[in-house]
């Protein structure tokens, strides 16, 4: 096994990408702009990367449409389709230690997590997406006798990716994969956080054979590179995964340009609900800290609130207590480590406030600092409130940090409506050894995906996204293919009469 100086050694290898690459080139921004992206282990810089503006996004999304135009991709066979993504996906596995360091160097991602989940999920979602693509058929429909009408999945032309800094290559594989697979051209917004990894991935996919023009990455800031795509009135879709806030903004964008399709997934509030009749506390324990604690809390479908029932919560919350306090809060780089640091100094604020408006509300169960300050990185403890009113902050805010707001109740049907309580809809936990109860809460609660008897229940087989504030989009699954192609009619006339 790797030790963390492997992986040292390793990252001062790496020469990572930093311009803007459109039409299968990487070039400076058009006005010469840069950025600084820092790593949050340290608060250092790691590298000056192309802001890309209005111009660039203009300059990409005009390589995308002639792309789309050409069908060197668009109409080409869907068995070449799949051979070239498999290519990408075997060269994401054969590049594996460079893209998982740039995580974890970029986004403050755990390398045991980065090289193990992230960058080994994302070739083999690749895969799927491309295995899938020549085994999708269209449709004809029962028209009166002598009619023929059938119905095929065309790809929407120029697709705008924008994607968040948690899982900086996932993110962006959720939404390649399908638009690829479905032969769109896509420009790709990487978040200003951790830009770096997609800007490596696009040139593999250059050398997997992807036409020059079809995969287009602009790195750039949100309220520039990501508002001039959200507005941009040749792309025909957005497929955005952020903040419910910056959602909003791109809803608006479309509907002030162009009325692309746009696609959200957003934040959330999951609920995770555990009730006395779960025999085994050590197993819900450990779910519930992986829930909340795994990478840094940054998860979109975090647990971040516990509903325990009332006659186990202080045997629970000691359990969780127990193992929050064995995590290995460190430098990301170093296997040893189990929880990195927050993504950025703005952030770590934003955390550590939340944790001012707990003391100010709840109780403090556990945690509450702010930890290796002398690193100049962006530590926080794990941390537990109890007693959380259904009022307080951080039971309706999505804090995006390692904070578990913990409550108790009496009545399953107390439970439900308090996990309902949210503007969020992503999903939601249900731990019971009944059956019947599992059935019945997991209808009663109002979220995209619910897991029972465990958390975070995710896959590349089922669809992943939410209700209500957490946005309508699905990644994942075939289903989302649906997002990246329209449906279209083609209806041939019968012979005429006689
Ligand atoms: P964010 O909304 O700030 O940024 C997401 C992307 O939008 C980035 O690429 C950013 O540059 C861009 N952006 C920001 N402001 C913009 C603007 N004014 N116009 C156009 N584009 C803009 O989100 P974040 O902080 O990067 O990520 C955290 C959020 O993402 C959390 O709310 C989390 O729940 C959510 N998230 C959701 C899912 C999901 O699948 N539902 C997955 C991961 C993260």
């Amino acid at each position: 096994m790797r030790t963390r100086d492997d992986w040292q050694r390793l990252a001062r290898a790496i020469e990572p990408r930093h311009q803007v690459f459109i039409d299968g080139s990487f070039a400076d921004a058009a006005d010469g702009a840069s950025f600084d992206t820092v790593n949050p282990a340290n608060g250092l810089v790691l590298a000056s990367v192309a802001r890309g503006g209005a111009v660039d996004v203009d300059r990409a999304v005009a390589a995308a449409r002639r792309a789309f135009a050409s069908g060197a991709w668009s109409r080409s066979a869907p068995a070449h389709r799949k051979a070239v993504l498999l290519r990408l996906a075997d060269l994401i596995r054969s590049n594996a230690d460079e893209l998982a360091l740039l995580d974890t160097l970029d986004g403050g991602k755990l390398i045991g997590d980065t090289s193990t989940v992230d960058v080994p999920g994302s070739a083999a979602i690749l895969q799927w997406y491309a295995e899938a693509v020549d085994k999708q058929y269209g449709e004809v429909a029962p028209t009166a006798p002598g009619d023929l009408a059938i119905i095929t999945r065309e790809p929407l032309g120029v697709v705008g990716a924008v994607v968040p800094w948690n899982y900086p290559l996932e993110m962006a594989i959720w939404k390649l994969a399908p638009a690829l697979a479905a032969g769109n051209s896509v420009v790709l917004k990487p978040a200003e956080e951790s830009p770096l990894s997609a800007l490596r991935l696009a040139e593999l996919a250059v050398e997997a054979g992807l036409p020059d023009g079809v995969l287009n990455v602009v790195p750039g800031l949100g309220e520039e590179a990501g508002q001039a795509l959200g507005r941009h009135p040749d792309v025909d879709a957005i497929a955005f995964t952020g903040s419910t806030a910056v959602g909003k903004l791109f809803l608006r964008y479309a509907g002030e340009s162009n009325m692309k399709q746009v696609w959200i997934e957003a934040g959330g509030k999951s609920a995770n609900l555990v009730f006395a009749d779960a025999a085994d506390l050590d197993h819900v324990a450990d779910k519930a800290v992986f829930g909340i604690f795994g990478c840094s809390g940054q998860v979109c479908s975090a647990n971040s609130r516990l509903l325990v029932e009332e006659s186990i919560a202080d045997d629970l919350l000691e359990r969780i207590r127990v193992r929050a306090a064995d995590l290995r809060v460190g430098d990301p780089l170093d296997p040893a480590s189990t929880m990195g640091p927050i993504i950025t100094a703005k952030q770590l604020e934003r955390v550590l406030g939340y944790i001012e408006a707990g003391r100010a509300e709840s109780g403090l169960a556990f945690g509450g600092r702010r930890l290796h300050e002398a690193s100049g990185g962006y530590y926080v403890e794990p941390t537990a409130f109890r007693d959380v009113p259904t009022t307080a902050v951080i039971e309706r805010e999505e804090v995006f940090g390692p904070l578990l707001a913990v409550s108790t109740f009496r009545e399953e049907s107390e439970a439900v409506a308090r996990a309902n309580a949210s503007e969020y809809g992503l999903a939601a936990s249900v731990f019971t050894d009944s059956l019947s109860r599992a059935r019945r809460v997991a209808s009663a609660l109002r979220a995209g995906t619910v897991s029972v008897n465990t958390v975070d229940a995710l896959d590349v087989t089922v669809p992943f996204g939410g209700v209500g504030q957490s946005g309508f989009g699905r990644d994942l699954s075939l289903h989302a293919l649906d997002k990246f192609t329209a449906l279209k009619t083609t209806w041939f006339a019968g012979p005429a009469a006689g």
